[in-house]
């Protein structure tokens, strides 16, 4: 039984779907900082994952755990976009998108009550690129921000 779900959990990961919004919300902008090749996400039975695909072409190198990777970006999220700096931007991006005047409480609040595929609409919105650094401590050492580099739009 449990093998036949572990199967199935294979064949469902090796599909390789391009983008799950619910699962994934920084596919598109997370990168490989070893070769820049886009990571993908990836569902294992052992949890979710960001990684550089080598059967894909990449390097192999990156791979992290996923929940704390976005876990940490909505932090830089909320941080940046939530900073008295930012408020041009944030203003900028509320009347594109038809509302008068979009306040970081404002944001914040839809922030939190977003869904994946909304989250990663905004992602790609304000990030060009979220670039991870090979672990130091092993292949699967937990990401930390020095390893994370951001590229704002
Ligand atoms: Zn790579």
């Amino acid at each position: 039984m449990v093998h036949a779900r572990t199967q199935a959990m294979r064949s469902e990961a090796s599909r390789a779907e391009p983008f799950d919004g619910a699962a994934f919300v920084l596919v598109g902008v997370a990168a490989c900082g070893a070769c820049e090749r886009a990571l993908t996400g990836q569902e294992h039975p052992s949890g979710r994952f960001y990684a550089c695909d080598a059967a894909g072409g990449g390097c192999g190198v990156v791979r992290v755990a996923a929940g704390p990777l976005e876990d940490l970006v909505a932090e830089r999220v909320l941080a940046v976009m939530t900073a008295p700096q930012t408020r041009a931007r944030l203003v900028e991006l509320g009347q594109t998108n038809g509302l008068d005047a979009l306040t970081a409480e404002a944001f914040t609040r839809w922030w939190q009550s977003a869904d994946g595929p909304h989250r990663h609409a905004m992602i790609v919105l304000l990030l060009d690129q979220v670039r991870i650094a090979p672990a130091l401590g092993g292949r699967l050492a937990p990401v930390d921000v020095s390893r994370v580099a951001f590229t704002w739009r």
